[in-house]
């Protein structure tokens, strides 16, 4: 039972690996979208490298493999270099019209716009939609959301190539990060298995010890059995009493000897299982320890990468995951779901005014706050820096809207104290109920776009889509 009860942790291990791999290649795909966006974006500044910027949009976009890719990629370094000593001397020209950096923002005030120009703005949404593919739970979480203020308050191109820079540094950790989980499973795996084939040898080389012995015993019946009849064939064949005596003692002898060479042999055979039996006891003994042992790893693993670091509570990718799951049950049974699209207002100069560890200590009790309304049925995630999704289930509009103006008070009412400074900080949540033909994005998008005029609305309010 236990064998069995371990292939099921194993293969649900290797499953969630598989989904890990799925949203792997989902970041693969963005950032293959990504790198098609940049190249449109630097394209138009020198037409010596247009030709290999198309060339490379192109190789990305029909999912070109590595090689190809590097050889793309080699050929636009050497373009750039050349580029780079003919124009030594002179400024580089800007790609798109820059606004004036912002002025450091001053606490609880509207930031400086972004660059307005489209190519511009389509960069940054790629940047950000991929910083959200990567979860906020791994450790870095705090970089992820760092990253996609950076990219925000990003000002030129100097500061945005920076940035991605620092985008694929992360990637290429959370890449080895995977490469080293699956290494320490397929580990794993590859111990138990040794140890499940130890074994098997074992009871294959007993059920091979009875069959010897036996075989052995047959051995030895049908030896017996031949000096007996030869013996009565003596008797009849024979009146010599001299010769008889001698024929006897001869056969006595013979019959002594087999019974003591199997017998010494039985014991042999006996001492031998008994020794390979106590060492499989011993390695049953170390199995199990192992065993558990691999099992605390295993749901500690599994734990950490479900939940996220700093507030302690679910992470994006569990959130993605229970969503999922209450869209396909919600098809079935149509008991109205609704979501709750959080975001903490002003939370950068927060931080700016505070420091990062002070903005950690206020999103963990934000947390808390939002889970105090949370029945058994409901989920409650971190899905981005300061934001939250909060999944009602059984709740329809009117209700959630109830609930979502309740927890924004208790958030309002939290009462932070930095550094001696009282602080009120709020909330904006943007609430939708899910509807026909729903998919996760579309709901969350519903949200998202009610969050954002929950926003423009003045914030510290929900808006329901
Ligand atoms: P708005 O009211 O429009 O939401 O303003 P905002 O300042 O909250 O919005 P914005 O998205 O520009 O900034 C979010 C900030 O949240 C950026 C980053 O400094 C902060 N943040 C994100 N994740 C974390 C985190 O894990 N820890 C801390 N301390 N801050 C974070
Ligand atoms: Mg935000
Ligand atoms: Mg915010």
């Amino acid at each position: 039972m236990e064998a069995v009860d371990w292939k099921k942790r194993y293969l649900d291990s290797l499953r969630e690996m598989e989904t890990e791999e799925r949203r792997w290649r989902a970041v693969e795909s963005l950032l293959r979208k990504l790198v098609a966006r940049l190249c449109a974006t630097a394209s138009g500044q020198d037409e010596r490298l247009d030709a290999q910027l198309d060339k490379l949009a192109a190789a990305v976009k029909k999912d070109a493999g590595e090689p190809e890719l590097k050889a793309l990629l080699d050929s636009l370094t050497d373009a750039i270099r050349a580029l780079d000593q003919s124009v030594a001397s002179t400024q580089t020209r800007a790609l798109v019209p820059i606004a004036p950096p912002a002025e450091a923002v001053p606490v609880l005030q509207e930031p400086a716009p972004a660059p307005a120009a489209p190519r511009w703005n389509a960069t940054c949404a790629a940047v950000r939609a991929l910083l959200r593919h990567l979860d906020t739970a791994e450790p870095g979480g705090t970089a992820v959301a760092e990253l996609q203020a950076a990219v925000v308050a990003a000002g030129d191109d100097a500061e945005l190539a920076k940035v991605l820079a620092r985008v694929a540094g992360l990637v290429a950790m959370r890449g080895e990060a995977l490469a080293r989980e699956r290494a320490a499973a397929a580990a794993m795996l590859a111990q138990v298995t040794e140890r499940l084939g130890e074994m098997a040898d074992y009871i294959a080389s007993a059920s091979a010890d009875r069959l010897a012995s036996r075989e052995a015993a047959d051995t030895l019946n049908t030896r017996v059995l031949s000096d007996v009849t030869g013996l009565a064939d003596d008797f009849a064949a024979t009146d010599d009493i001299e010769a008889l005596r001698a024929s006897v003692a001869h056969r006595l002898e013979s019959v002594a000897r087999q019974v003591r060479e199997f017998h010494a042999r039985e014991v042999e055979r006996y001492a031998a299982a008994s020794a390979r039996a106590d060492r499989m006891r011993l390695r049953i003994g170390e199995l199990e320890t192992e065993t558990r042992e691999l099992h605390r790893r295993l749901e500690a693993e599994k734990r950490r990468s479900r939940t996220d670091a700093v507030t302690r509570i679910p992470n994006r990718a569990s959130f993605d995951e229970r969503l999922d799951a209450e869209l396909a049950r919600w098809r079935r049974f149509r008991a109205p779901v609704s979501l709750l699209s959080w975001d903490v207002d002003h939370f950068k100069s927060v931080n700016d005014t505070y420091g990062h560890r002070a903005g950690d200590a206020a999103l963990r009790k934000i947390a808390q706050c939002l889970a105090t309304r949370k029945r058994e049925s409901d989920f409650l995630g971190r899905v981005g820096g300061e934001e939250f999704g909060l999944l009602l289930v059984g709740t329809a509009l009117a209700e959630a809207e109830r609930v979502g103006n309740e927890l924004r008070d208790r958030i309002a009412a939290l009462g932070f104290h930095f550094r001696g400074t009282p602080l009120t900080i709020t909330a904006s949540c943007g609430i939708t109920e899910f509807r026909d033909g729903d998919t996760a994005e579309s709901v969350v998008e519903r949200a998202d776009q009610a969050l954002y005029a929950a926003k423009h609305g003045g914030r510290n309010r929900c808006v329901t889509a």
